[in-house]
Protein backbone atom coordinates (compact mmCIF):
# COMPACT_ATOMS: atom_id res chain seq x y z
CA UNK A 1 0.00 0.00 0.00
CA UNK A 2 1.81 3.76 -0.79
CA UNK A 3 1.71 6.54 1.22
CA UNK A 4 0.46 7.82 -2.59
CA UNK A 5 -3.35 6.24 -2.77
CA UNK A 6 -4.11 7.96 0.14
CA UNK A 7 -2.78 10.65 -0.67
CA UNK A 8 -4.62 10.53 -3.61
CA UNK A 9 -8.10 9.83 -2.29
CA UNK A 10 -7.42 13.02 0.20
CA UNK A 11 -7.16 14.98 -2.65
CA UNK A 12 -10.06 13.52 -4.90
CA UNK A 13 -12.92 13.02 -2.37
CA UNK A 14 -14.86 15.74 -0.82
CA UNK A 15 -16.38 14.04 2.24
CA UNK A 16 -14.79 12.36 4.98
CA UNK A 17 -15.75 11.05 8.59
CA UNK A 18 -12.66 10.35 11.44
CA UNK A 19 -12.93 8.49 14.09
CA UNK A 20 -10.35 6.43 15.72
CA UNK A 21 -10.31 3.45 18.78
CA UNK A 22 -12.60 3.29 21.93
CA UNK A 23 -11.25 4.32 25.30
CA UNK A 24 -9.47 7.46 22.82
CA UNK A 25 -5.93 8.32 24.04
CA UNK A 26 -3.24 10.87 22.69
CA UNK A 27 -2.42 9.66 19.71
CA UNK A 28 -6.12 8.83 18.92
CA UNK A 29 -7.25 12.16 19.48
CA UNK A 30 -4.16 13.67 18.42
CA UNK A 31 -4.47 11.91 14.81
CA UNK A 32 -8.13 12.73 14.49
CA UNK A 33 -8.09 16.14 15.70
CA UNK A 34 -4.63 16.67 13.50
CA UNK A 35 -5.70 15.25 10.00
CA UNK A 36 -9.17 16.68 10.30
CA UNK A 37 -7.96 20.08 10.95
CA UNK A 38 -6.09 19.22 7.61
CA UNK A 39 -8.74 18.24 5.53
CA UNK A 40 -10.72 20.86 6.98
CA UNK A 41 -7.73 23.30 5.38
CA UNK A 42 -7.85 21.39 2.56
CA UNK A 43 -11.77 22.97 2.27
CA UNK A 44 -13.24 19.10 2.55
CA UNK A 45 -16.27 18.39 4.64
CA UNK A 46 -14.76 16.91 7.43
CA UNK A 47 -16.69 15.19 10.79
CA UNK A 48 -15.08 13.33 13.24
CA UNK A 49 -16.72 10.98 15.22
CA UNK A 50 -15.55 10.20 19.11
CA UNK A 51 -16.27 6.72 20.10
CA UNK A 52 -16.95 8.86 23.83
CA UNK A 53 -16.40 11.84 25.32
CA UNK A 54 -13.19 13.26 25.17
CA UNK A 55 -11.24 12.49 28.20
CA UNK A 56 -10.66 16.06 29.89
CA UNK A 57 -6.75 16.88 29.78
CA UNK A 58 -7.01 16.41 25.90
CA UNK A 59 -9.73 19.45 25.13
CA UNK A 60 -7.28 21.79 25.13
CA UNK A 61 -6.56 20.18 21.54
CA UNK A 62 -6.90 22.05 18.67
CA UNK A 63 -9.56 20.56 16.56
CA UNK A 64 -11.78 21.21 13.67
CA UNK A 65 -15.42 22.61 13.63
CA UNK A 66 -17.63 19.25 13.38
CA UNK A 67 -17.20 16.81 16.15
CA UNK A 68 -19.60 14.61 17.27
CA UNK A 69 -19.53 12.40 20.40
CA UNK A 70 -21.61 8.78 19.40
CA UNK A 71 -25.06 8.04 20.85
CA UNK A 72 -25.99 4.29 20.35
CA UNK A 73 -29.52 5.83 20.89
CA UNK A 74 -28.93 7.99 18.00
CA UNK A 75 -28.89 5.23 15.33
CA UNK A 76 -28.66 6.99 12.11
CA UNK A 77 -26.12 5.97 9.56
CA UNK A 78 -24.26 9.21 8.18
CA UNK A 79 -23.27 8.93 4.70
CA UNK A 80 -19.62 9.81 3.95
CA UNK A 81 -17.60 9.31 0.70
CA UNK A 82 -14.63 7.95 3.00
CA UNK A 83 -13.89 6.85 6.29
CA UNK A 84 -11.14 6.92 8.16
CA UNK A 85 -10.01 5.21 11.34
CA UNK A 86 -6.85 6.22 12.82
CA UNK A 87 -4.68 4.16 16.01
CA UNK A 88 -6.73 1.13 15.67
CA UNK A 89 -5.51 -2.31 15.37
CA UNK A 90 -8.66 -3.83 14.31
CA UNK A 91 -12.01 -3.30 13.20
CA UNK A 92 -13.92 -4.36 16.53
CA UNK A 93 -12.00 -1.28 18.32
CA UNK A 94 -14.16 1.38 16.09
CA UNK A 95 -16.75 -1.01 15.50
CA UNK A 96 -19.33 1.11 17.02
CA UNK A 97 -18.72 4.17 15.01
CA UNK A 98 -17.86 2.45 11.73
CA UNK A 99 -20.72 0.48 12.01
CA UNK A 100 -22.97 3.59 11.43
CA UNK A 101 -21.04 4.97 8.69
CA UNK A 102 -22.35 4.05 5.29
CA UNK A 103 -18.75 4.73 3.34
CA UNK A 104 -17.35 4.14 -0.48
CA UNK A 105 -14.12 3.49 0.97
CA UNK A 106 -12.35 2.79 4.63
CA UNK A 107 -8.87 4.17 4.79
CA UNK A 108 -6.83 2.67 8.24
CA UNK A 109 -4.03 4.64 9.28
CA UNK A 110 -2.01 3.09 12.35
CA UNK A 111 0.92 2.16 13.59
CA UNK A 112 0.06 -1.32 15.64
CA UNK A 113 2.18 -4.30 14.47
CA UNK A 114 -0.77 -6.45 15.05
CA UNK A 115 -3.12 -4.37 12.50
CA UNK A 116 -5.38 -6.50 10.63
CA UNK A 117 -5.71 -4.62 7.34
CA UNK A 118 -9.32 -4.06 8.12
CA UNK A 119 -9.38 -1.18 5.14
CA UNK A 120 -9.39 -0.93 1.90
CA UNK A 121 -6.70 1.25 1.70
CA UNK A 122 -4.32 0.89 5.03
CA UNK A 123 -1.10 2.82 5.40
CA UNK A 124 -0.12 1.03 8.79
CA UNK A 125 3.51 1.86 9.69
CA UNK A 126 4.81 -0.28 12.57
CA UNK A 127 8.38 1.24 12.94
CA UNK A 128 6.86 4.69 13.37
CA UNK A 129 6.05 5.48 17.10
CA UNK A 130 2.49 7.07 16.94
CA UNK A 131 -0.29 7.28 14.56
CA UNK A 132 0.38 11.21 14.48
CA UNK A 133 4.01 10.38 12.82
CA UNK A 134 2.77 8.28 10.13
CA UNK A 135 0.44 11.53 9.28
CA UNK A 136 3.18 14.07 9.90
CA UNK A 137 5.55 11.44 7.27
CA UNK A 138 3.05 11.37 5.07
CA UNK A 139 2.60 14.80 4.69
CA UNK A 140 6.30 15.50 4.65
CA UNK A 141 6.81 13.31 1.63
CA UNK A 142 4.01 14.25 -0.05
CA UNK A 143 4.47 17.99 -0.35
CA UNK A 144 4.68 18.01 -4.02
CA UNK A 145 1.15 16.43 -4.88
CA UNK A 146 -0.58 18.32 -1.13
CA UNK A 147 -1.48 21.68 -1.16
CA UNK A 148 -1.18 21.87 2.64
CA UNK A 149 0.76 24.45 4.97
CA UNK A 150 1.00 23.05 8.61
CA UNK A 151 0.18 24.98 11.13
CA UNK A 152 0.16 25.47 15.05
CA UNK A 153 -3.11 23.95 15.56
CA UNK A 154 -2.17 21.00 13.16
CA UNK A 155 1.57 20.80 14.74
CA UNK A 156 0.39 21.01 18.17
CA UNK A 157 -2.53 17.83 17.81
CA UNK A 158 -0.10 16.19 16.39
CA UNK A 159 3.27 16.73 18.56
CA UNK A 160 0.54 15.61 21.32
CA UNK A 161 0.37 11.86 19.99
CA UNK A 162 4.34 11.60 19.45
CA UNK A 163 4.42 12.93 23.27
CA UNK A 164 1.89 10.63 24.85
CA UNK A 165 2.72 7.55 22.77
CA UNK A 166 6.51 7.86 23.77
CA UNK A 167 5.19 8.09 27.19
CA UNK A 168 7.15 11.30 27.25
CA UNK A 169 10.10 10.01 24.95
CA UNK A 170 11.05 7.47 27.40
CA UNK A 171 9.58 4.32 25.76
CA UNK A 172 11.68 2.21 23.35
CA UNK A 173 9.80 3.83 20.49
CA UNK A 174 11.08 7.17 21.33
CA UNK A 175 14.30 7.54 18.59
CA UNK A 176 15.28 9.12 16.36
CA UNK A 177 12.69 9.70 13.80
CA UNK A 178 10.32 10.35 16.52
CA UNK A 179 12.17 13.37 17.80
CA UNK A 180 13.03 14.16 14.72
CA UNK A 181 9.14 14.82 13.91
CA UNK A 182 8.52 16.22 17.49
CA UNK A 183 11.19 18.78 16.16
CA UNK A 184 9.47 19.63 12.89
CA UNK A 185 6.18 20.16 14.47
CA UNK A 186 7.92 22.08 17.20
CA UNK A 187 9.68 24.46 14.39
CA UNK A 188 5.40 25.48 13.80
CA UNK A 189 5.12 27.17 17.26
CA UNK A 190 3.93 24.02 19.23
CA UNK A 191 4.08 25.27 22.90
CA UNK A 192 5.34 22.24 24.29
CA UNK A 193 5.37 23.12 28.23
CA UNK A 194 1.81 23.68 27.69
CA UNK A 195 0.94 20.63 26.02
CA UNK A 196 2.58 18.94 28.51
CA UNK A 197 1.21 20.89 31.41
CA UNK A 198 -2.33 20.31 29.84
CA UNK A 199 -1.40 16.61 29.70
CA UNK A 200 0.23 15.37 32.76
CA UNK A 201 -0.27 18.37 35.35
CA UNK A 202 -4.06 18.95 35.26
CA UNK A 203 -5.17 16.25 37.56
CA UNK A 204 -8.15 16.42 39.79
CA UNK A 205 -7.97 15.86 43.34
CA UNK A 206 -10.37 13.39 42.93
CA UNK A 207 -8.65 11.06 40.11
CA UNK A 208 -5.36 11.81 42.68
CA UNK A 209 -7.52 9.83 45.02
CA UNK A 210 -8.62 7.27 42.81
CA UNK A 211 -5.24 6.55 42.05
CA UNK A 212 -3.76 6.87 45.30
CA UNK A 213 -6.66 4.26 46.18
CA UNK A 214 -5.27 1.85 43.00
CA UNK A 215 -1.76 1.86 44.39
CA UNK A 216 -2.94 -0.16 47.36
CA UNK A 217 -4.08 -2.89 45.22
CA UNK A 218 -0.17 -3.32 43.96
CA UNK A 219 1.14 -6.79 44.14
CA UNK A 220 4.63 -8.27 43.71
CA UNK A 221 5.34 -11.35 42.48
CA UNK A 222 7.72 -13.40 44.85
CA UNK A 223 10.97 -13.15 42.66
CA UNK A 224 10.09 -9.45 41.73
CA UNK A 225 9.71 -9.62 38.35
CA UNK A 226 5.36 -8.76 37.94
CA UNK A 227 3.64 -6.26 39.01
CA UNK A 228 0.41 -5.99 38.89
CA UNK A 229 -2.56 -3.22 40.02
CA UNK A 230 -6.25 -4.17 39.99
CA UNK A 231 -8.83 -1.89 39.39
CA UNK A 232 -12.34 -3.02 40.32
CA UNK A 233 -15.78 -1.93 39.26
CA UNK A 234 -16.43 -0.78 42.84
CA UNK A 235 -13.28 1.17 42.62
CA UNK A 236 -14.59 2.97 39.76
CA UNK A 237 -17.70 3.40 40.84
CA UNK A 238 -16.82 5.23 43.83
CA UNK A 239 -14.69 7.98 42.37
CA UNK A 240 -16.62 7.83 38.78
CA UNK A 241 -13.57 6.87 37.07
CA UNK A 242 -12.67 5.37 33.68
CA UNK A 243 -10.31 5.07 31.05
CA UNK A 244 -9.49 8.42 31.08
CA UNK A 245 -7.92 8.34 34.88
CA UNK A 246 -6.52 5.17 34.44
CA UNK A 247 -4.28 6.29 31.38
CA UNK A 248 -1.00 6.21 32.16
CA UNK A 249 -1.11 4.54 36.14
CA UNK A 250 0.35 1.29 34.46
CA UNK A 251 3.70 2.77 34.75
CA UNK A 252 3.96 2.81 38.60
CA UNK A 253 4.36 -0.45 38.46
CA UNK A 254 6.38 -0.51 35.39
CA UNK A 255 8.83 1.73 37.18
CA UNK A 256 10.02 -0.73 39.25
CA UNK A 257 13.47 -1.68 38.52
CA UNK A 258 13.09 -5.52 38.90
CA UNK A 259 9.86 -5.69 37.24
CA UNK A 260 9.50 -7.18 33.39
CA UNK A 261 5.94 -7.00 33.57
CA UNK A 262 3.54 -4.82 34.42
CA UNK A 263 -0.14 -5.33 34.52
CA UNK A 264 -3.14 -3.75 35.12
CA UNK A 265 -6.14 -5.29 35.27
CA UNK A 266 -9.71 -3.55 34.93
CA UNK A 267 -13.28 -4.90 35.71
CA UNK A 268 -15.71 -4.12 32.81
CA UNK A 269 -18.98 -4.74 32.80
CA UNK A 270 -20.41 -8.25 34.49
CA UNK A 271 -18.18 -10.78 33.55
CA UNK A 272 -15.32 -9.20 31.65
CA UNK A 273 -11.74 -7.81 32.62
CA UNK A 274 -9.50 -5.44 30.38
CA UNK A 275 -5.83 -6.31 30.60
CA UNK A 276 -3.00 -3.81 30.10
CA UNK A 277 0.62 -5.43 29.88
CA UNK A 278 3.59 -3.68 29.10
CA UNK A 279 7.77 -4.75 29.67
CA UNK A 280 10.88 -3.59 28.84
CA UNK A 281 12.15 -6.67 26.97
CA UNK A 282 9.73 -8.97 26.49
CA UNK A 283 6.97 -9.13 23.51
CA UNK A 284 3.70 -8.21 25.34
CA UNK A 285 2.20 -7.95 22.08
CA UNK A 286 2.20 -11.77 21.28
CA UNK A 287 0.73 -12.69 24.88
CA UNK A 288 -2.02 -10.16 23.80
CA UNK A 289 -2.60 -11.55 20.61
CA UNK A 290 -3.23 -15.51 22.60
CA UNK A 291 -6.43 -13.62 23.93
CA UNK A 292 -7.31 -11.91 20.96
CA UNK A 293 -6.04 -8.27 22.08
CA UNK A 294 -3.31 -7.10 20.08
CA UNK A 295 -0.63 -4.06 20.30
CA UNK A 296 2.72 -3.39 20.31
CA UNK A 297 5.73 -5.36 21.31
CA UNK A 298 6.46 -3.30 24.87
CA UNK A 299 2.73 -2.04 25.06
CA UNK A 300 -0.50 -4.58 24.30
CA UNK A 301 -3.60 -5.36 25.78
CA UNK A 302 -6.52 -7.92 25.77
CA UNK A 303 -9.91 -7.93 26.75
CA UNK A 304 -11.36 -11.31 28.83
CA UNK A 305 -14.51 -12.84 29.30
CA UNK A 306 -13.37 -13.68 33.07
CA UNK A 307 -13.51 -11.64 36.69
CA UNK A 308 -10.88 -9.85 37.96
CA UNK A 309 -9.54 -12.68 40.13
CA UNK A 310 -9.97 -15.65 37.11
CA UNK A 311 -7.98 -12.60 34.32
CA UNK A 312 -5.18 -12.52 37.65
CA UNK A 313 -5.14 -15.75 37.79
CA UNK A 314 -4.72 -16.47 33.81
CA UNK A 315 -2.30 -13.66 32.60
CA UNK A 316 0.00 -13.81 35.78
CA UNK A 317 0.47 -17.71 35.36
CA UNK A 318 1.03 -17.21 31.56
CA UNK A 319 3.62 -14.59 32.37
CA UNK A 320 5.19 -16.50 34.65
CA UNK A 321 5.72 -19.30 31.84
CA UNK A 322 6.96 -16.75 29.82
CA UNK A 323 9.41 -15.82 32.07
CA UNK A 324 10.57 -19.59 32.75
CA UNK A 325 10.98 -19.64 28.57
CA UNK A 326 8.25 -21.27 27.92
CA UNK A 327 4.53 -20.35 26.91
P1 LIG B 1 -3.47 0.06 27.16
O1 LIG B 1 -2.80 -0.84 28.15
O2 LIG B 1 -4.97 0.01 27.23
O3 LIG B 1 -2.91 1.43 27.19
O4 LIG B 1 -3.13 -0.52 25.73
C1 LIG B 1 -1.80 -0.70 25.30
C2 LIG B 1 -1.78 -1.02 23.82
O5 LIG B 1 -2.47 -2.22 23.55
C3 LIG B 1 -2.39 0.04 22.95
O6 LIG B 1 -1.55 0.19 21.82
C4 LIG B 1 -3.72 -0.51 22.55
O7 LIG B 1 -4.06 -0.10 21.28
C5 LIG B 1 -3.50 -2.01 22.61
N1 LIG B 1 -4.70 -2.71 23.11
C6 LIG B 1 -5.23 -2.60 24.34
N2 LIG B 1 -6.34 -3.36 24.46
C7 LIG B 1 -6.52 -3.97 23.26
C8 LIG B 1 -7.50 -4.87 22.73
N3 LIG B 1 -8.52 -5.35 23.45
N4 LIG B 1 -7.35 -5.28 21.45
C9 LIG B 1 -6.33 -4.84 20.69
N5 LIG B 1 -5.38 -3.99 21.14
C10 LIG B 1 -5.46 -3.55 22.39
MN1 LIG C 1 -3.92 4.65 20.99
MN1 LIG D 1 -0.85 5.03 18.94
Amino acid sequence: MSKSDVISKLNELEKFVITCHVSADGDAIGSANGLGLLLEKLGKEVLIIYPEEIPEKYKFLPKPENIEIFEESQNKTKKTQALITLDSSDRDRVEFVAGQVDYDVLINIDHHPTNTMFGQLNLVEPDKAATCQVIFDLLESSKDKLDIDLDKDIATSLYAGILTDTGCFKFENADQKAFEAATRLISYGVETHVVAREIYESMSVKTFYFIRDLLNTLKISEDNKISWLSCSKDLLDKYEAGSDELEGVINFPKSLKPVEFAVLFKETEEGYTKVGMRSNRYDVGKIASEYQGGGHKRAAGCLLKLSLGEARDEIIDRLKRELKGGN
